[in-house]
């Protein structure tokens, strides 16, 4: 079947290609400074027991993540009911003080890494869902790297101002330009 459109003149698509491949070498180019600054994050909210996985870190129920069909049900907290962990409710309250809205992203983090695997906290500051199985800065989209650097507050203190101002939300910051994309 003849295509009705010429991949390479199509001024639309050239640049959306463009585009798709700035936006790569951009995401390449910020791998070694996220990694370094989610460690120095990592270091910031403190060290977890190991053994808790987020569901019993969080009480029920708790908007959005419960949802009773049933009485007594929760599809959330069916493997593991909430339990009291001082270690690590302390790295959880931290981690809700480096997010900028305050409202973490649980449903993408195994709290059980965060002892020992700082982008496990990192996973903290995607976007609410999808993120859940993504290993690594490398397999992140460009999408998520924003969307760590604008959520978790860290980043104000190593980015040149002119990024973040005026701070977000506001739709002249123009790291919230590029998501908007
Ligand atoms: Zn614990
Ligand atoms: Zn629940």
């Amino acid at each position: 079947m003849a295509a009705n459109t010429n991949l390479f003149t199509d001024k639309e698509i050239t640049n959306w290609f463009k585009t798709f491949i700035a936006l790569n070498v951009t995401k390449q180019g910020l791998t070694n400074f996220l990694e370094t600054q989610l460690q120095n994050v990592h270091a910031v909210v403190g060290r977890s027991c190991g053994n808790c996985p987020i569901e019993k870190l969080i009480p029920c129920p708790t908007k959005p993540y419960c949802k009773k069909l049933k009485l007594n049900y929760c599809r959330f907290h069916k493997s593991q009911k909430p339990q009291p962990c001082p270690t690590c409710d302390h790295v959880k309250q931290n981690i809700i003080l480096q997010h900028r809205y305050s409202g973490p992203s649980w449903r993408n983090t195994r709290a059980e890494n965060w002892a020992q695997d700082y982008w496990e906290i990192g996973k903290c500051f995607f976007p609410p869902d999808g993120y859940s199985s993504v290993c690594s800065v490398q397999e992140s989209d460009f999408n998520g790297v924003i969307s760590i650097m604008l959520n978790c507050l860290h980043f104000q203190t190593c980015l040149s101002s002119s990024c973040l101002s005026p701070p977000p939300p506001d739709k002249q910051c123009p790291l919230e330009k590029v998501i908007q994309f």
